[in-house]
């Protein structure tokens, strides 16, 4: 793995700690817990899109863009971590929010990360939950060459090969840590949503030998879909690097059973696995990703798995969409 053959800009804070857990790992039975801290990756509030757009923003400038477009849900992390990379480079940044749960809420429409996306200077447009928002990102990058403009479009979540790449990074990365520190790691546990992550970590893992399994714990598709969008991936993202099939399927393996209602709907676990890690580690998960991750988490391990592992839970950051949630949270934080 020679990443230096892709053209990258910098602006995560790399290496992210990585740090014990005792008093969440006692929580969770006796579990030897560590957290990998891509919520401290430094852009704009940080979280795992940071090392995906190192490498996105990276081909961007190498083709000559001027304006970064791409797409999201309502609060989504990757939108305000595109817009905060366009700030960073002096580009436009044009946003496609989707109104995928349905939430009429001001502060879920307004706060959080659509604060924070206005803040940066994006130009964002709003559309229907079910939108088909591989055709508005042609159309929001058409408008822009009309007008003459140089578009990058990044796909939802900054999860295609090249983003993967970032996480790929990552795997290298955690490994090389674990190593100093002679910390033998039984498995990473992570949150799943468009695959970039999850399948950066698995490609970059058998890239450089180091066959740790990766749990990925859904917040979205069904499994059998997850697996397979996460394994495609995977294997496109060790074609980039050069190291084609270089993944088996058996090296994938999702967790879907703790989406609940459906996609950044939250439940009483949901709550219970923010205030678990808020009041033993000062952890702020958010209420899509990281804390249905760590729901996944806490009752895998009421269940009796993991027993006697170390285990890794990679926190992908997210903090900022908890604003978003206000009205539903409060009141129910006792
Ligand atoms: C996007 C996101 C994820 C999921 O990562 P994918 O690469 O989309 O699977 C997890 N946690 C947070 C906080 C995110 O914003």
């Amino acid at each position: 793995m020679h990443l230096a053959r892709f053209p990258r800009v910098r602006f995560a804070h790399l290496p992210t700690p990585l740090e014990a857990a005792p008093r969440l790992g006692e929580a969770l039975g006796g579990l030897n817990l560590f957290i990998k801290r891509d919520d401290a990756t430094g852009l704009a509030g940080g979280g795992n899109k940071t090392r995906k757009l190192e490498f996105l923003a990276g081909k961007a400038v190498a083709q000559g863009a001027d304006t970064l477009v791409t797409q999201g849900a309502i609060q989504s992390n990757h939108v305000r971590q595109t817009a905060a990379a366009a700030a960073r480079l002096g580009m436009a940044c044009e946003i496609i929010l989707e109104a995928r749960t349905g939430s009429g809420a001001v502060d879920y429409n307004r706060s959080g990360n659509v604060l924070l996306d206005h803040l940066l200077g994006a130009n964002i447009e709003t559309v229907p939950g079910g939108s088909d928002m591989t055709a508005a990102l042609e159309r929001v990058a058409q408008a822009v060459r009309d007008r003459g403009g140089r578009p990058y479009v990044i796909p939802g979540g900054g999860s295609n090969a090249v983003g993967a790449l970032g996480y790929a990074d990552c795997a290298r990365e955690l490994v090389v840590q674990a190593d100093a520190m002679g910390l033998k790691i039984d498995r990473i546990v992570t949150a799943t949503g468009s695959a970039g992550t999850h399948a950066g970590l698995v490609a970059g893992l058998a890239v450089i030998g180091a066959d740790i399994p990766v749990l990925g714990i859904g917040v979205r598709a069904p499994q059998a879909l997850q697996e397979a969008n996460v394994f495609k991936l995977a294997l496109e993202t060790c074609a980039l690097l050069g190291q084609e099939g270089r993944v088996s399927r058996d090296r994938v393996a999702a967790n879907c059973d703790y989406v609940g209602a459906g996609y950044g709907l939250i439940d009483e676990a949901v709550i219970d696995a923010l205030k678990l890690a808020a009041r033993t580690e000062a952890l702020i998960l958010d209420p899509v990703y990281s804390g249905k991750a760590m729901k996944g988490l806490i009752d895998l391990c009421a269940q009796g798995a993991f027993k006697d592992e170390t285990v890794v839970f990679l926190h992908t950051g997210g903090a900022q969409g908890l604003f978003g949630y206000q009205g539903e949270l409060e009141g129910r934080l006792g």
